[in-house]
């Protein structure tokens, strides 16, 4: 629900009546102040659901009608997400490129379409390196019906970072896979160090099958006692 447009939801002044139709006279200033700037057509996170009403996805908002979804975009909550959306997407930018020459010019309308569709399948296999000892994991995602041109996108995300699970136990990490249009999974794995080296951890799209590969190989014992800070940004490999 949108809370933030009720009527008569501030105290003090003039009364229920007068406060609800100022509020509709700034609706209807917002109104015609979005339809200048923004084609709902292209708006990704404009949705029309099943029972008629309108649903901000960015914001998980709904609105009764265009004209109170078009004020919702003007309004400080949308701003404030839209800004955060943005943030995100730069940390994600360097995964991004891939898509990007695949989208071109059409990346808003691609994005436009995507419904998510649920989880993937997926397997996790624990691995340990014959030669240096050191432990991983082997993830296999299995995206049958990925967007075509889409390639997922892999990330570490620390426990702070991460708004699932509160309050944060800093034990862990979250391996974060995205491809669109399924959901974006977090895998939660022990926050040690990942040996960053290419041979050690890299990810595989394989088109034919569909199929994701990530392999994590954290450091041994004794590299992550002589590199600081277990979990992320501690010490060597090339981070990001
Ligand atoms: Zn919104």
């Amino acid at each position: 629900m949108d809370y933030q447009n009720r009527a008569g939801s501030k105290f003090g002044g003039g009364g229920v009546a007068s406060q609800s139709a100022s509020n509709a006279d700034r609706r209807e200033r917002l109104r015609k102040l979005a339809l200048e700037t923004i084609d709902l057509d292209k708006d990704p996170y404009f949705f029309k659901n099943h029972v008629g009403s309108f649903e901000c996805r960015l914001c998980l908002t709904v609105h009764q009608n265009d004209g109170s979804y078009l004020a919702h975009t003007q309004g400080r909550k949308h701003q404030t997400n839209l800004a955060r959306r943005a943030a995100k997407d730069a940390a994600f930018g360097k995964a991004r490129e891939g898509d990007a020459q695949f989208t071109g010019a059409n990346a808003v309308q691609v994005r436009k379409n995507t419904v998510k569709i649920g989880r993937p399948g997926y397997k996790i296999t624990k691995t340990k390196d014959p030669l240096t000892r050191q432990q991983g994991l082997t993830f296999q995602l299995q995206y049958p019906e990925i967007s075509p041109g889409v390639v997922p996108r892999v990330r570490f995300m620390s426990a702070y970072e991460q708004k699932i699970e509160d309050p944060p136990d800093k034990a862990f990490q979250y391996l974060l896979v995205a491809a669109e249009p399924y959901e974006t999974c977090g895998f939660k794995v022990q926050a040690r160090d990942v040996d960053r080296r290419e041979e050690k951890f890299w990810s595989w799209w394989d088109v034919d099958s569909r199929e994701f590969w990530v392999q994590v190989t954290f450091k041994t014992d004794r590299e992550e006692r002589y590199s600081g800070v277990p979990g992320l940004g501690g010490g060597g490999g090339r981070g990001r």
